[in-house]
Formats: structure tokens, sequence, C-alpha cells
């Protein structure tokens, strides 16, 4: 065994490092917290390469003084506390006095500042918390940081960090983070040698909102004001109606700081639930203000969780107050202006005006298949007709001559399918009817099978888009007047990567300026769905798994997404289209799972039910 040696202190400063410093937005939130400590009142952040060769944070506050500055790269030296006890009334953004000991030493650092009181400023370079010089430079009053390499003495941690694209997008998500908990500040954000965002400073909460979010968010908001026992909730809450699919659009500061929380989570999800559907995440943009006394900033390193006194005081201020101002609004979703005539074909699938349609009661329902199975060998437009009408906008999919389809060998398939998918057994399927306005009971043989109508619709449409998405390179329909879109930085940053995978399904869309991106075409196939929502949805459902996210994933999610959007609402089908889907749902490859992994079909055999029934023993 060697012999027990204490680290040195730059080791103990490049492993203390791992913690606080693990990509380049952890430097950024470090630096961008000490300028706000510093009382800045405007903050530029400049990175080229993601962040990983370059960082620049410039600030206006106070400046370090000189002989402070060694110090301050010291581990544990901070100006925020001077006790144990200082840890519970701490108001600053960060008091471990960790941040710049770890950063200088994984990364190349370089700091100019200049106090209000001195005449000229100070230039100071560290790297590898290895002390490089210090001279007397003139300099504007403030602090500027630059970090250069990070990791490039620690290249395992190095191997970690994603791709420049990546950490360059979290960065903006940081940077936006920052600019939204702090209206009074002016933040700007350069990547690249171009502008990404500025925000004016001028307090307004909503002017940063429609900077970051745009137009459509920032027109569907809710203020907020309420006061509790230690506890006040300031900000915005958005209607139901800009709803995401994903949590991204929960924000919450709690006293100026970016941080996460299961308890406001929660608090916020509550409150929405009687509003949203399933799986539908509201955006909020919340300011808590809490008594530092009740909380635990020091919890974690990056301090990006939080620990309460008094979590449920908390939970009932956040849900209280939003409750509040939800239920005092008419939140009866609008009719977009211009939808209707967008389009051609009516953005509403057909099915859905038939919506009051009593369904036809199923008389002899096999002898209407027989009839109808007749007029789709002799005419052959029948089903294209049912077939537009079952998808609301589906591709038209030309039936297989019935001789080739019962010539296919059906000897292979195992027993379930033999009997229920061979083409000839079709004529013999009893369709019963629909149970509970959601399934569809079919008997055949000494079956019965239960197929899920919204399932079976979904996976029909899937293997549609996705055959038409793969087949129909370069062809779209003009969308007339384009359709903005106002993209998060994650999501443009996915966007631009994969252009080429959109335009090849069709899409058109272009740069408008700043965040907006306008959707000239789409694919055709996806004409009667191409709304906003809809598009805001599939770029939210890409952005999650954001780095990984390949070509053929694009169209998967297309796809699934568009026919999610076709099914969504068709609660009633009446037997013809039943049966239509049915029959089309039974020509695929796989019917038994919608594209989310959910059954199609299940049955239960008569040999079932007369057990239950105690028939048969
Ligand atoms: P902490 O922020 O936890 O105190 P840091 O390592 O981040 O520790 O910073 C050490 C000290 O350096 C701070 O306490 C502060 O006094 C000083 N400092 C850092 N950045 C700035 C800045 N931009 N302007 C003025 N002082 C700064
Ligand atoms: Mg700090």
């Amino acid at each position: 065994m060697p012999k027990i040696q204490i680290l040195d202190q730059n080791t103990i400063n490049k492993i203390a490092a791992g913690e606080v410093i693990e990509r380049p937005a952890s430097v950024v939130k470090e630096l961008m917290e000490n300028a706000i400590d510093a009382k800045a009142s405007a903050i530029t952040v400049e990175i080229r390469d993601g962040g990983i060769s370059f960082i620049r944070v410039t600030d206006n506050g106070c400046g370090i003084l000189a002989d402070e500055i060694p110090m301050a790269f010291l581990r544990h030296s901070t100006s925020k506390i001077r006790t144990v006890e200082d840890l519970f009334l701490v108001s600053s953004l960060g008091f471990r006095g960790e941040a710049l000991s770890s950063i200088a030493a994984v990364a190349q650092v370089e700091v100019i500042t200049r106090t209000c009181g001195n005449l000229t400023g100070i230039r100071y370079q560290i790297e590898g918390g290895v002390e490089k010089g210090m001279e007397e430079i003139g300099a504007p009053e403030g602090t500027t940081f630059i970090v250069r390499n990070l990791f490039y003495n620690t290249p395992v941690r190095k191997k970690f960090l994603k791709t420049a694209m990546t950490e360059g997008a979290h960065v903006g998500d940081l940077v936006e983070k920052i600019a939204l908990s702090h209206p009074e500040i002016s933040v700007r954000f350069i990547q690249n040698n171009q502008n990404k965002l500025y925000t004016s400073g001028n307090h307004s909460l909503k002017d940063i909102i429609y900077t970051i979010y745009g137009r459509e968010i920032a027109a569907n908001l809710l203020p907020i004001q309420a006061g509790y026992e230690a506890i006040s909730v300031n900000g915005f809450a958005g209607k139901p109606v800009i709803a995401r699919n994903n949590r991204f659009f929960e924000n919450y500061f709690i006293n100026g700081r970016y941080i996460k929380s299961k308890i406001i989570g929660k608090a916020i999800e509550e409150a929405y639930r009687p509003f949203m559907m399933q799986h539908r995440y509201p955006f909020t943009l919340l300011h808590l203000q809490i008594e530092p006394e009740l909380l635990d900033v020091n919890i974690h390193p990056t301090k990006m969780e939080l620990r309460f006194q008094n979590g449920e005081a908390v939970f009932h201020a956040v849900q209280d107050a939003i409750t509040k101002v939800l239920m005092h609004k008419e939140l009866i979703p609008q009719v977009e202006p211009g939808t209707e005539k967008r389009n051609e074909k009516p953005s509403v699938p057909p099915r859905q005006q038939n919506k009051t349609k009593t369904p036809s009661f199923p008389e002899p329902f096999e002898k209407q298949r027989m009839l109808q199975w007749q007029e789709t060998n002799s005419a052959g437009t029948g089903p294209e007709r049912v077939a537009e009408e079952t998808a609301g906008y589906c591709v038209k999919k030309i039936p297989e001559p019935v001789e080739k389809q019962i010539s296919k060998p059906a000897r292979q398939m195992d027993l379930f399918e033999e009997r229920l998918l061979e083409p000839a057994s079709r004529l013999r399927h009893k369709l019963i009817g629909q149970l509970f306005d959601t399934y569809w009971l079919v008997e055949f043989n000494d079956q019965l099978y239960i197929i899920d109508q919204h399932a079976a619709h979904e996976k029909v449409l899937y293997e549609q888009t996705m055959a038409a998405l793969a087949l129909r390179k370069q062809s779209g329909q003009i969308v007339d007047p384009p359709i903005i879109l106002t993209l998060g930085g994650r999501e443009s940053a996915l966007f631009e990567k994969h252009r080429q995978v959109f335009r090849d399904m069709g899409f058109e869309i272009e740069h408008f300026g700043g965040r907006e991106y306008a959707v000239r075409a789409v694919p055709d196939n996806l004409f009667s769905l191409a709304h906003r929502e809809l598009l805001m949805e599939i770029m939210d459902g890409l952005s999650e798994d954001a780095a990984f996210a390949g070509s053929t994933m694009i169209y998967e999610k297309v796809a699934s997404m568009s026919c999610k959007a076709a099914v969504k609402g068709n609660h009633s089908m009446s037997f013809p289209e039943a049966d239509q889907l049915i029959d089309q749902l039974l020509k695929l490859e796989n019917p038994y799972a919608c594209p989310h992994g959910r059954p199609t079909i299940i049955s239960m055999s008569k040999h079932d039910l007369e057990k239950k029934f105690k028939r048969i023993v």
C-alpha cells in the first residue's frame, strides 16, 4: 500500500470543481450570479464553441479590489458570509466561495476588473489553479471574466461534454432563466458573434417573456400577485390554451434564483389539473419571495434544489395563487382567426364535425359489410371515401385486389392472426357495437375481440403517415399565410441541426428573425393538421430527446404526434367507419400495438366466458 499523503490544494480544487463545474453552463451560472451579487445592472455573456473554448461574462458591478483578487480564487473565500450563522440569513446567490477556485482549477481564466473608487483596473490571469500574472490596465468599471478551454487539464471530464451545439443550448437556456429571474438587469447573450438575447432591464417581466417565448405566450398570461404569511407569489400563469407537452415551461424562481423543487412543481400542476388534459403542462413564470430563514439553500453545491422548512405552506401558497387566477377567468379557448381560411380543407377532421350524429344502429351489420365489400371491389371508390373520412386527412390507400389478399399465405402466421387477420375471415367478423364510446366489440369464431378505437386509429394513421413521409421527398403544400412559430433555444438549435430532414418530409420552414420561424409549407398529408399547436408540439416533443434525435426519430415523432392530434377529439364513430378502421388495422404488419405501445386489440374466448359463468368447469 502506498504511503498516505495529504492532497495538494490544486488537486483538492480540481476534485471540488467536479461538484460545482460540470459544463460551460455551470461556469456561466456562477459568473452571472457573482455579477448579480455585485449589484450589476447589465451583464453580457458571450460564448464560442458552446462555451467549451471561450466564455466571457462582463458586468458593470462593484468590481473586485486589487488585493482581494488572488484571494477570491482561493477555495472558501467569499465576501458574502462570515460565520455559519450567516448561512441562514444570506440572500445573495452564492456564498460558498467555491466557484472561482473551481473554475480556475479546470480552465484558463482571465479577469479584468475595476472598482468604482479606483482610476485603473487590474488584469489577472490564472490557469489550472496557478497564478500567471497580474498587471494594472485601463478598464471600465465592473468585472469581466474570460474562461478559456474548459477542462483542458482534466481530459476525462472534457470527454463528458456534449457537442458544442448541445452545450451552447444549455448556456442559452440558463441565460434565459437568469434574465427572467432578474427583470431589473439588462442581459445580453452573444453566441458565435450572433446576438441571441437582449433584455432591457426595464423591470417588465412580460417584456422578457415576450422576447424569449414569443407573442403567443405573452398574449395568454394571467398576472398573479398574492401574499401569504412569509411567502409572496408574483408573476404570470399561462392560460391552459398555451399548455405544452413537457415541463420545460414551468418556471419558478425563489428569491431571484432559478431552482427546481418537486413541491412547487406539484403545486403548479395540482392547480392546473382541473383545466388541463393529462400529460399537458402549463406555462408559468412565478417569482416567490420566501423569508431566507425558511430555506436551506446550502443543500446542494450547484444550489439548484432547495429544502423548505415548511413545504406545506409553500405548496399551499403556490397552488392557491394559481387556482385563484384560473378560477376567475373565462378559459374557453378561442378559435384562432384565420385557421379556417388558411386551409382549403377544414382544419377540423371531417369526422369531428359529425360528432353529434348518432351512430346508426347496427341492424344486420354483416349484411352492410358484405355490401360494402362488394362496393369496394367493384367501384373502388367506396373505401377511399370512407378512409378519408375516418382519417380526417389520411393518405388515400388503394386497397389491394381481393384475389391478391386472399392468395397471401396464411399458414406461416400464428393462430390468432390466421383466424382474425385472414382477409377471408373479415367477411365473417361480426361487429357487435361500441362500448363506452371507445371500444368496438367484434365477434369472430369463438372469440370476442375488443378493439380500442383510439389506439387503432392512431396506429393506422401512424403507419400511413410514416409511409407517406418516407415516400414524398420534397412534396409540400403551401400554408398561406405562413404559421409563425417561436422556438426556444433548445428547439431552434435542434431544428437547425435537422433542417434537411424537415425539408425532405415536405416542410418549408424559414428563419423569420429572432426566435421566430415561418412555416410556409407542410407535408401535404399533414395539411389539414397544419396549425400552430401541432407544430409546436412536434418541436416540443423533439426537444425532449434533443441530443439523440436522428432523422428516423424525427419522422417517427412527426408521424406519431400528428396521429395523436388527428385522433384526439374523435369520439363518436359510426359503424361503417369503425368497420373501415378495423379493416385498415388488420392489414397492417403489426396491428397489435399503437405507436405509443398500447395494445390496440385484446380478446376473450367463449371458453373463458363460459368458465366465468360456470357453464363449464
Ligand atoms: P461566492 O460567490 O460563493 O462568494 P465565488 O468563488 O463565486 O464565491 O467568488 C468569490 C468572491 O469573489 C465573491 O465573494 C466576491 O467577493 C468576489 N467576486 C466574484 N465575482 C465578482 C464580480 N463579478 N464582481 C465583484 N466581485 C466578485
Ligand atoms: Mg459565487
